[in-house]
């Protein structure tokens, strides 16, 4: 028997509304801010990840799903948004645009990860970035946009988490002191730290490690190491997020997972915290466009995991509205009744009347209790005797009561409940 592969799942119809729910949360909520869809390929060629997410990083080396293709070039499943999303606005010329442009995109995202609750090989991201701009009144914009969705979801309780981590001019002096710091303790990090400390200084200050984590208290902070503009710049963001009432903490341990990032970095995390629990997570990534060949361009987004959304709200107990039910169940009593079952059937849709017919050769109860388990309004039931005088009877599957009516007014009268 084959199974969904390891850390991947079907969404069955029953999980289905939540995921409706979200993504039409998510649309509204990029309507609502002027941000406009983007759709992009599932893979991509492989270096647009390991050139831009960072060699050091855990997406980079061991979770990115490679391979090539029959003509021997790279490709890696897409393994994050941002990425994309800066090809595609390369590779069609969206600088020419009046900028910021800004766009959004829903999709899944592949992660060779141990997989456990909230942490899958395959999961699903919401994504919008404004491409073009250095204002921080955009990075301000985006973190509003990430509390105004979970807002808007019905999710209480969340928190910002906000840093900033400098740019290419202040960072190297910052991650000088800072690699000092973990060198004169290096006897008390962890492995995976030990191997990261040359090479990547910044990821040792969110290692989960304890001993780790008790350096990371008394790490140099980022924000104390910024240059006059980038100080600048992480004021702004402050004060535009106090002026539309967003609350956020400072964290200077927070330095997200993907070496992109430039000054601000922020992270969403839920009312009820635990391993696997950030929501989402953003923040500007100024040099990315330029890595990638462009001109130098300012840019600032967000990701949050829709599965990790949906968790959430199932713990909260959140109200999610059903997805439509069918209006018609349609049910026949032998051969001729059949044929007429199946013309109303196909009327009824014609008039945009969702209906249900039914199959095989269940008697009428077990087609009753099909109607019943199909969530329909109402079931219309044909016998030889209907057909004959062209009736229908209409039973009303809530409250049980039946009428006959003409086969030719139930389109009709179906139309207007
Ligand atoms: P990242 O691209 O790592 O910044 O991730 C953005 C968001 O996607 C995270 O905050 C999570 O909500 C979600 N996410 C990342 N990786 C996974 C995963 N392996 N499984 C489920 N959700 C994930």
């Amino acid at each position: 028997m084959f199974k969904a592969p390891r850390g991947t799942f079907d969404i069955l119809p029953q999980e289905q509304p939540y995921w409706k729910h979200v993504e039409e949360k998510a649309a509204s909520l990029c309507r609502l801010y002027g941000y406009q869809p983007l759709s992009m390929p599932i893979f991509e060629d492989a270096q647009l990840f390991t050139r831009t997410v960072g060699r050091g990083t855990d997406i980079v080396e061991k979770e990115m799903y490679i391979f090539q293709d029959k003509s021997g070039h790279e490709l890696a499943l897409r393994a994050e948004g941002t990425a994309p999303v800066c090809r595609a606005y390369l590779e069609h010329g969206l600088f020419n645009l009046t900028q910021p442009v800004k766009l959004y995109y829903i999709g899944p995202a592949f992660r060779y990860e141990r997989p456990q609750a909230g942490r899958y090989r395959q999961h699903h991201q919401f994504g919008f970035e404004a491409l073009g701009e250095a204002d921080p009144v955009l990075d301000a914009e985006v973190i509003e946009m990430a509390c105004r969705f979970f807002l808007s979801l019905g999710l209480s309780g969340v928190s910002i988490q906000l840093n900033s981590i400098g740019c290419k001019l202040c960072r190297p002096g910052y991650l000088e002191v800072l690699a000092r710091h973990y060198a004169e303790r290096a006897d008390s990090l962890c492995p995976d730290c030990k191997a990261r400390l040359t090479r990547n200084p910044l990821r040792l200050l969110d290692c989960k490690n304890a001993s780790c984590r008790k350096m990371a208290a008394t790490a140099p902070k980022s924000s104390d190491y910024l240059c006059p503009d980038c100080q600048l710049h992480f004021q702004g963001v402050q004060g535009f997020l106090e002026a539309v009432g967003i609350s956020f903490q400072l964290n200077h341990r927070l330095v997200r997972g993907l070496d992109y990032y430039t000054r601000t970095v922020f992270e969403v995390e839920p009312q009820e915290r635990g391993g696997q629990s950030t929501l989402g997570g953003g923040g500007r990534y100024d040099d990315l466009i330029e890595t990638l060949g462009g001109s130098p361009t300012p840019a600032v987004g967000f990701a949050a995991g829709l599965e990790r959304i949906i968790l959430n709200l199932k713990r909260q107990n959140s109200d999610i509205p059903e997805l439509p039910r069918p209006v018609a169940f349609v049910a026949y009593l032998g051969p001729e009744a059949k044929v007429e079952a199946m013309k109303i059937a196909s009327q009824l849709r014609k008039a945009e009347i969702a209906a249900i017919m039914a199959s095989g050769d269940k008697s009428l109860k077990g087609q009753m209790r099909q109607a019943d388990a199909s969530g329909s309004a109402y079931a219309l039931i044909l016998g030889q005797q209907e057909v004959r005088t062209r009736n229908v009877v209409l039973r009303d599957l809530r409250s049980r009561e039946q009428e006959t009516v003409p086969l030719a007014d139930v389109a009709t009268m179906l139309k207007s409940c």
